[in-house]
C-alpha cells in the first residue's frame, strides 16, 4: 500500500512534459537513448509521463503519453486500494491461477504492451517529426 502511495506522491511532484515523454529526467535519470539514437521511442517511453498526468486526472493525456502507462497507473491504484483493504479488514485477496490461465495473462500483457508501443510509435514520431529527433 505505502508502495502506491509512494509511487503516486512522486508522480505528482513531476510537472509532464508537453512532449508526451521524458518526466523521468526531472528525477535525475538520463534521457531515454531510444529516441536520440534511433528516432522512435522506446516500449516504456511516456510510462512516468503517463503517471504524472493520471495522478492529476488527466486520463486522455496519460493515455497519449504511454497507454500501458495509464494501465500500469489503474493497476498500481487497485493493488494500492486492495492492500488498504485487506489491511483494514484482515482479509486476504486470493487468485485462483488455475481459473486465470497464467498463459493467456501472460500473453494479454505482453500485447497490450506491444500495442500500446505502436501507438506511441505512431503518436511520437508524428510528434517529434521536424524536431530533430
Ligand atoms: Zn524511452
Amino acid at each position: 500500500m505505502t508502495g502506491g502511495i509512494g509511487l503516486f506522491i512522486v508522480a505528482a511532484s513531476l510537472t509532464p512534459p508537453a512532449e508526451g515523454f521524458g518526466a523521468h529526467r526531472q528525477l535525475g535519470y538520463a534521457p531515454c537513448s531510444f529516441p536520440m539514437l534511433l528516432g522512435i521511442p522506446c516500449p516504456t517511453c511516456g510510462m512516468t509521463t503517463a503517471f504524472a498526468h493520471a495522478v492529476r486526472g488527466r486520463l486522455i493525456s496519460a493515455f497519449h503519453a504511454q497507454p500501458a502507462g495509464l494501465l500500469i497507473a489503474f493497476a498500481t491504484a487497485l493493488a494500492t486500494i486492495m492492500s488498504a483493504a485487506v489491511l483494514i479488514t484482515g482479509r486476504a485477496w486470493r487468485i485462483n491461477w488455475y481459473r486465470l490461465a497464467p498463459m493467456r495473462v501472460t500473453v494479454a500483457i505482453a500485447v497490450t504492451l506491444l500495442a500500446a508501443w505502436v501507438y506511441k510509435l505512431a503518436t511520437m514520431t508524428a510528434l517529434t517529426r521536424g524536431n530533430g529527433l
